[in-house]
């Protein structure tokens, strides 16, 4: 099973709200249903206390954070010539796992899509 497009630009859009030079936008679904939308934000955002870089608060983290339920991540960044390499860190799998997510589908170095099961 491959995300719908159209959940893919849900992230893509999520994605361009970051100010980072690297913008990595995620959708948390539950049951296939959109539950949550994140983007990577500065170490200054408040719920940064759940993740444990000093930098930045990833995208696929903070989507978990941000939903009651979640059992599948879409994880997308962005650079300017379109999608880009969005594998998620071993710190954002270990927080997934821990709100029960089991797949993720990420973005690849060829800019196809792919699936991790966590
Ligand atoms: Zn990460």
């Amino acid at each position: 099973m491959r995300p719908k497009k159209k959940l893919i630009s849900l992230a893509v859009k999520e994605a361009q709200k970051s100010t980072f030079y690297f913008k990595l936008g995620a959708i948390g679904l539950y049951k296939g249903q959109v539950v949550s939308k994140a983007y990577n934000v500065s170490s200054s955002n408040p719920e940064l206390k759940y993740f444990p870089s000093r930098f930045s608060f990833h995208a696929e983290a903070r989507a978990c954070i941000r939903a009651k339920k979640v059992d599948t991540i879409i994880v997308v960044r962005v650079n300017p010539t379109g999608l880009a390499c969005s594998f998620p860190c071993s710190s954002c799998q270990k927080i997934m796992k821990k709100y029960g997510v089991k797949t993720v589908f990420y973005i690849d170095w060829l800019g196809n899509i792919q699936r991790l099961v966590l």
